[in-house]
């Protein structure tokens, strides 16, 4: 991720956290509002960290199950900007390393009209 135009439609105009709701809900430049569960958010993670923990239960599924500990924290107490091509969360348990690159969170837009068959996981930033 080396080149972000200030033209970029893959641009938030508004990020709000909805704690009530449980939900971030981002405005694009577009006028477009996408609305994510933090849970999703949360288990969607894209640190190295988290993507080698979801893609190692996935290949041992029973195994991991029974190892894993309580569900990850879907509170967030902090949101800063990354440059201004993304977002990173500082959860409530203190896991601080996922980068929410805003392409990748627009892509996985949650909504029907983006996503008829459900958000994909969101992409990882390298
Ligand atoms: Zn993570
Ligand atoms: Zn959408």
């Amino acid at each position: 991720m080396t080149t972000t135009s200030i033209l970029n439609p893959e641009r938030p105009k508004d990020i709000t956290v909805d704690r009530a709701a449980g939900a971030l809900r981002v405005t694009w430049l577009d006028g477009h509002a996408s609305v994510y569960p933090l849970r999703w958010l949360r288990a969607n993670c894209p640190c190295a960290t988290c993507r080698e923990e979801r893609r190692s239960s996935a290949l041992n599924t029973d195994e991991l199950r029974l190892m894993s500990g309580p569900l990850p924290s879907a509170e967030i107490v902090a949101a800063e900007l990354v440059g201004n091509y993304a977002v990173r969360f500082t959860w409530a348990d203190g896991h601080a390393t996922g980068i929410y690159v805003f392409s990748a969170l627009r892509a996985s837009c949650p909504c029907l009209a983006c996503n008829p068959d459900g958000p994909p996981p969101i992409l990882a930033d390298d």
